[in-house]
């Protein structure tokens, strides 16, 4: 069986074909710009060196996910003969709120819990809705599954996950921590386990999750007992452009500072601050960070610092939640690519024994153990693959 993996933004769309029967990647592509000027399709079929690009206006998701189609159904580029071949679609869904700890066959019910979620997530679960819509209206007979970011976080307990406000209002509007980046936790934590030729259920893993989001968790006999993401993805480490965790206090003081609103005050949190805002707006990317911090840039010491103390100080928060800890893994962007930002780290793990061999922590973009020989924990690089999870769980549900 084949499966169309979609990950629908508001104005993006990601899409991956794989074959299910060896979980081989078949073909890949990005839309950008719906519903704005200049929308482009880039399609990439495996194994094809020349990539398929189409500029043609698309007004909104659906004749978006039409030129999907069409690009994978293409006579030249394309991995079907015909959208018979594609035995189910899988979305990657943001928020379930407390509805669903697994992934689910959608119908009506499903989208309406979604619909429901909204107000959790207003910038993403509309966008995805429309995914779904769309593959509803031109694929009617094909089988949908709806992969959350929050499942996984299902199982943390009331003590990580509520907030220390009066009840009622957990109650009455579901004001909790719901974590995001699920996929890939869960991804990665089964992985190093795999990896090790171990059961999930006798590890207690740390998952790094760095990208340009950034979120950390911590996996006790395979379940989720931690994250740091909260009510939104704002919450928890330093990001590429998002604070992470602050004082809350800090917004209506910079109102009154700054003569702001409280919409003024989310941007700046969300989009001008974490390493960018740090380093004096010189960069959200870690490769430009990298470069400035070794060539003595402040303000890029100064961001990189900041961001490798709080991964560190959240290792240790979750090893003390666990009562220990035996893996720690680093995975997206950051945290398979950069053994400089790593390696900071774990130079702040020498109270766990932790140490790394420098020359495994060179590896980028590949599995590794990267911890030396001594090392009292494992310290490992698994880069994470969410599509990939979000085809298994479409083909578990529709096989
Ligand atoms: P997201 O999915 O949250 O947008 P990714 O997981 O794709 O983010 O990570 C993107 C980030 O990864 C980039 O902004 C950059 O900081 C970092 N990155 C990618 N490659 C490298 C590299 N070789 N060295 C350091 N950082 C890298």
């Amino acid at each position: 069986m084949k499966v169309l993996v979609i990950n629908c933004g508001s104005s993006s769309l990601k899409y991956q074909v794989l074959d299910m029967t060896n979980e081989s990647l078949q073909a890949k592509g990005l839309v950008e710009r719906i519903g704005m000027e200049g929308s482009v399709i880039t399609h990439e079929k495996i194994g094809n060196d020349d990539k398929f690009v189409l500029r043609t206006p698309m007004e909104d998701h659906k004749a978006a996910i039409a030129l999907v189609l069409d690009a994978i159904t293409d006579d030249v580029h394309g991995v079907v003969k015909s959208m018979d071949e594609i035995g189910a679609v899988g979305h990657r869904v943001v928020h379930a709120g407390e509805k669903y700890a697994e992934s689910v066959l959608i119908d009506d019910d499903v989208i309406e819990v979604l619909e429901d979620c909204i107000d959790l997530a207003p910038l993403h679960n509309p966008p995805n809705l429309l995914g779904i819509a769309a593959c509803k209206e031109l694929m009617p007979d094909t089988p949908m599954v709806a992969v959350f970011d929050t499942a996984f976080h299902q199982t943390m307990p009331p003590e990580s996950y509520i907030y220390a406000l009066p009840y009622e209002y957990y109650q009455k509007y579901g004001i909790r921590r719901y974590g995001f980046h699920g996929t890939s936790h869960s991804y990665v934590s089964k992985r190093a386990a795999q990896i090790l030729g171990k059961d999930i259920k006798d590890l207690k893993i740390i998952v790094c999750h760095l990208g340009n989001g950034a979120s950390i968790s911590a996996v006790k006999d395979g379940k989720c007992i931690d994250t740091s993401m909260g009510l939104t993805p704002l919450e928890g480490l330093i990001m590429g452009t998002r604070t992470g965790d602050i004082d809350p206090s800090v917004v209506e003081f910079v109102m009154k500072k700054e003569n702001s609103t409280v919409a003024d005050v989310t941007n700046l949190l969300n989009k001008k601050s974490g390493v960018y805002g740090l380093s004096n707006n010189l960069s959200s990317d870690f490769r430009d960070l990298e470069d400035a911090y070794l060539k003595g840039d402040e303000g890029a010491k100064r961001a990189v610092d900041a961001f490798t103390y709080r991964v560190a100080k959240y290792i240790g928060s979750y090893t003390a939640a666990m009562g220990g800890v035996d893996v720690i893994c680093f995975t997206a962007g950051v945290g398979e690519n950069s053994g400089f930002t790593r390696g900071l780290i774990c130079e702040r793990l020498s109270f766990l024994g932790a140490t790394v061999d420098a020359e495994a922590n060179k590896v980028r973009g590949e599995e590794k153990t990267i911890s030396a020989a001594d090392s009292k924990v494992l310290l490992m690089v698994v880069p994470t693959n969410e599509e990939l999870a979000i085809a298994r769980d479409t083909y578990e549900l529709c096989k």
